[in-house]
């Protein structure tokens, strides 16, 4: 029985950082990557311009293909892992191979939340992902080639969406490209709830709206009529009816760790890691979306699912792996999306409000699909929303990660032109001679 010194479990953000990061480290270590997809890396963040035929597939891949063969990486594609047995110290596959290891990373990443939708007429069942040929979640490249090869073989011209989350209104961003209008039904009061407020929603619904297409919120669907394997029409939850060509199911992700229960591996609101990103098994470490993890901003343990942290998760795991000492130091959440030429992005604590250590100053121009919120706790920059005008977004990034006192420039810290010259002048130096950050 052969054991394999670094066994990655995911071929994606985390999994490639840590192999890298071991590779620097450890020239001679056989490091095997398993993925449950075919074997090719891409970056998740792409798949809907992908979408959209914003990018060919070429543009969608992460790292160079050759990396594998060139770090001697072995990879195993279409291997799907179903349980750990830490005391054997080997992950067991679906087909019920084992592959035995000294030291593991669990970097599997999240699943899309399918809610047990009825289907009129059909009382025992649901709508399960997979069964519906016109109902798709959007979370692999997979999804997103099945999405695009549908729309142009039935010449769908419009689809609902449930779910106006962040993959939520990626897909319409895409969909509302490629020329489809949409109905984007959402429980909340507002699209992108979770990080933004009512009044840079508002630009944004605004301009979903200008393109044929109806925004339902405080609702969801309740019940699917099908006929055969096609969904034909949904009923929301306040009655109406629409019809249905086409249904993407983006009400979330949640992290991937059903086949971790029962198992030493404890969980919370994601695997629990520590600062080496080590799980509570010595020499099994997990990163990425499957993780929870530090938010700096809060000091809460929380899973953030974006792809930078997810790298440099990753990033960390394999120094530790590797036998280098690495901190995580945490991280905060950050989105961007772009719908009909209108940008925008949310980093941060967006939700704060004002109060006695809480500033909030911002700008808000309808008319011109123009938006900025700035959140400032203790003189410090804690979160910000930017509509309309993101190219200086790095700079707000920078002020919040490096937590930046603000105090001499806060006057000018909302404006349009805000940018490297109104910076304190010591942290300016730190950009021109330190690590630097986006300008
Ligand atoms: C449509 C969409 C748009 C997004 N846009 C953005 C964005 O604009 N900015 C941003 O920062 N983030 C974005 N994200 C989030 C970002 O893609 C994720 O945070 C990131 O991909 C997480 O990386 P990961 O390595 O943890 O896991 P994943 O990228 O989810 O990869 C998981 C890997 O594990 C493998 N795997 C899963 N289960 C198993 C198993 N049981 N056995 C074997 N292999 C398995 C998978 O095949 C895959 O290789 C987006 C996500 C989606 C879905």
């Amino acid at each position: 029985m052969e054991r394999i010194d670094y066994l990655i479990i995911g071929n994606s953000a985390a999994g490639i950082n840590a192999a890298e990061a071991i590779r620097k480290h450890d020239v001679r270590g056989k490091v095997l990557i398993l993925t449950e997809e075919s074997s090719i890396n891409y970056s998740k963040p792409l798949i809907t311009y992908y979408l959209s035929d914003s990018i060919p597939l070429e543009k969608v891949y992460y790292r160079d293909q050759d990396i594998y063969r060139s770090n001697s990486f072995d990879l195993k594609g279409n291997t799907k892992i179903v349980g750990l047995d830490t005391d054997k110290k080997a992950a067991v596959a679906a087909s019920g191979e084992k592959f035995y290891f000294h030291k593991a990373l669990i970097a599997a990443g999240g699943r899309p939340i399918v809610p047990q939708i009825k289907i009129a007429g059909r009382p025992k069942k649901t709508a399960v992902n997979g069964s519906l040929a016109n109902m798709f979640t959007l979370c692999t490249l997979e999804d997103a080639r099945r999405i695009k090869e549908y729309i142009y073989a039935h010449r769908v011209k419009r689809a609902i969406i449930l779910g106006g989350g962040l993959i939520g209104l990626k897909a319409s961003e895409a969909l509302l490209k490629l020329g489809l209008s949409i109905d984007l039904v959402e429980l909340s009061d507002r699209i992108l709830s979770a990080t933004f407020d009512q009044e840079a929603s508002s630009i944004i619904e605004n301009k979903i709206r200008q393109q044929d297409s109806q925004i339902y919120t405080k609702n969801t669907i309740n019940k699917l009529f099908a006929e055969g394997n096609l969904v034909k029409k949904v009923q929301l939850a306040d009655t109406t009816v629409l019809d249905c060509r086409l249904l993407i199911v983006a009400v979330g992700v949640r992290p991937n760790t059903s086949w971790l229960e029962g198992s030493p591996v404890k969980l919370g609101k994601g695997i629990q890691v520590n600062e080496q990103m080590e799980t509570t098994v010595p020499g099994i470490f997990a990163a990425g979306d499957i993780v929870e993890a530090l938010d700096m901003l809060n000091g809460e343990k929380r899973n953030i699912a974006i792809w930078p942290l997810a790298a440099l998760q990753g990033k960390t795991a394999g120094l530790n792996m590797a036998g280098q000492i690495s901190n995580y130091e945490g991280g905060f959440f950050m989105n961007s999306v772009e719908i009909l030429g209108v940008s925008s992005i949310s980093m941060g604590l967006t939700g704060l409000g004002p109060g006695p250590e809480v500033e909030v100053l911002s700008q808000f121009k309808p008319d011109q699909d123009y938006y900025r919120k700035i959140i400032i706790r203790k003189d410090r920059v804690a979160g910000a929303i930017m509509v309309g005008k993101i190219d200086r977004a790095g700079i707000y990034a920078g002020l919040i990660k490096n937590s930046i006192d603000i105090s001499k420039v806060k006057e000018n810290i909302i404006r349009e032109d805000f940018g490297l010259i109104q910076l304190p002048a010591d942290y300016q130096k730190h950009l021109v001679t330190g690590e630097g950050i986006e300008v």
